[in-house]
């Protein structure tokens, strides 16, 4: 059966009222329009749905505005929290007058980049399995009494050592600095929680396997089962919904920023990848860590792109407090199977089907569909040029001499370096149209806005440093 016909027998058994319109702006949000069921027939899917393009940022200006939405009938799922039984379908944005891909849609681009990989030869299916972490606070509106607003605690305030206990009192089980992986509850308070968002995915047909609590305080993690590169962007657009709505209905705020609490870890979205041709998995060899010649320049052309990649997988200005040593994030460009302080880990696995190597970098601000096509295109463009990553680092970088950590490129330091190492490095994105001119400048375009922003706003810590002086 199509997927066509199937959405529509899904609408039919679910009596559904309202369909949903889903799809995701530059910066990676997701955004929707809820359309009367009854309007919803093959000819939608065909024919697509219109909408204002001007009024979403780095799209179209105001006299270009309309652009049309073409739904994609094999991502329908029922939306697990409204009250009216609602279908929830992703869609593709195109160009209204020729329906051909607009190239500034995010997930047009993870579909072409999807497109250039069979096209180039080196393999027919990549697969991605995204590991986004979260931090769960209190939110402030539904805090009754004081203790209960545990989070707000200064995360330096919060570690477990006399002196603090001392300042601060009894905080009872709350895991402290790097504490929290992973006693069980009542230190791990978010037990049920995580157990609920982990259950509404597994109904909405999504394929989960495991959640726990992550080594800082308040931090989480909810496992999911590798899939293909549009189908997991589609998929952490979906992690996130549910864990936003699961915590919203408990008086609880999530967040995904990367560095929300100083002197504690922060949130990554590690990316494990792996390509496969003719049914046998690319990656798998007999190099250093039973990897493939392939999976070694496909490595290096990682670390080779980092810089440029931090503009997609780090795209943040807080993402680069947690590209710092000391917190199990990277720095240094290098890889390694055995430490996990490299930008590029090659997990442990005795099954050549579950070769793949793990991207360290990402972190869960970045919009999926653009940042796993600019992973691949990196990867890609190391296998294209037989790009060398040199020799694996098995020791812990962070404990390096100076003059061995010295040699070793680093990651950027700033999103502004980011945008200028994109600017700078871009023509593998280029190749087989995947990521465009019109894209890159779009996309730059915003995140200098924010790089402005912030260089631009007096920082708390500016007052504790200087104003005195
Ligand atoms: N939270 C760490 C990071 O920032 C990763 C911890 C882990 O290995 O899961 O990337
Ligand atoms: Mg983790
Ligand atoms: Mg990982």
């Amino acid at each position: 059966m199509s997927a066509v016909k199937k959405a529509l027998e899904l609408m039919k058994a679910e009596e559904v009222e309202y369909v949903d319109v889903r799809f995701t702006d530059p910066r990676g949000k997701l955004q929707h329009v809820t359309l009367v069921a009854d309007l919803v027939d093959e000819d939608f899917f065909e024919e697509g749905f219109m909408f204002d393009g001007s009024s979403i940022a780095g799209w179209k200006s105001i006299d270009q505005s309309d652009m049309k939405l073409i739904p994609d009938a094999a991502s329908v799922y029922i939306d697990p929290f409204y009250a009216e039984k609602t279908m929830c379908v992703h869609c593709d944005v195109v160009e209204p007058d020729t329906g051909e891909a607009y190239e500034r849609c995010p997930r047009q681009v993870a579909h072409k980049a999807e497109a250039y990989l069979k096209s180039s030869g080196i393999g027919d299916a990549a697969y991605f399995g995204p590991e986004a972490e979260f931090f769960i606070f209190d939110d402030v509106r539904y805090s009754v009494t004081p203790a209960k607003v545990g989070y707000e605690i200064d995360a330096e305030a919060a570690a477990w050592n006399t002196d603090t206990l001392i300042e601060t009192g009894n905080l009872a089980h709350r895991a402290g600095h790097k504490g929290g992986y992973f006693p069980v509850n009542p230190v791990d308070e978010a037990q049920d929680l995580r157990g609920e968002m982990l259950s509404t995915m597994k109904r909405m047909g999504m394929k989960v396997d495991k959640h726990h609590h992550e080594v800082a305080t308040c931090q989480h993690e909810l496992g999911m089962i590798f899939g293909g590169l549009v189908e997991q962007a589609d998929n952490i657009q979906k992690y996130k919904y549910v864990i936003h709505n699961v915590a919203h209905a408990y008086g609880k705020t999530v967040t995904f920023m990367p560095k929300p609490m100083k002197g504690d870890n922060g949130s990554g979205m590690h990316v494990n990848m792996s390509i496969w041709k003719d049914g046998k998995p690319l990656f798998a060899g007999d190099k250093y860590a039973d990897l493939s010649q392939e999976a070694l320049y496909f490595i290096g052309g990682i670390l080779k792109h980092a810089k440029t990649l931090n503009a997609f997988t780090n795209p943040s200005t807080n993402s680069y407090k947690r590209l710092i040593p000391g917190f199990e994030a990277p720095v240094l460009r290098a890889y390694s199977a055995r430490n996990r302080s490299g930008c590029v880990r090659i997990p442990w696995t005795e099954s050549p089907k579950a070769k793949r190597v793990e991207a360290r970098f990402p972190d869960p601000a970045a919009n999926p569909y653009l940042a796993f096509a600019a992973l691949m295109m990196a990867g890609l463009d190391g296998i294209k040029n037989k790009i060398d990553p040199g020799p694996a680092s098995d020791k812990d970088l962070y404990d390096l001499p100076p003059e061995e950590l010295a040699a070793i490129p680093t990651v950027c330091g700033s999103l502004r370096e980011a945008l200028e190492a994109l600017e700078a490095d871009h023509d593998f994105l280029l190749a087989g149209d995947v990521f465009t001119k019109g894209l890159i400048e779009g996309y730059t375009a915003l995140k200098w806005e924010e790089v402005y922003a912030y260089e631009h706003t007096p920082h708390p810590i500016e007052y504790q440093m200087y104003y005195s002086c």
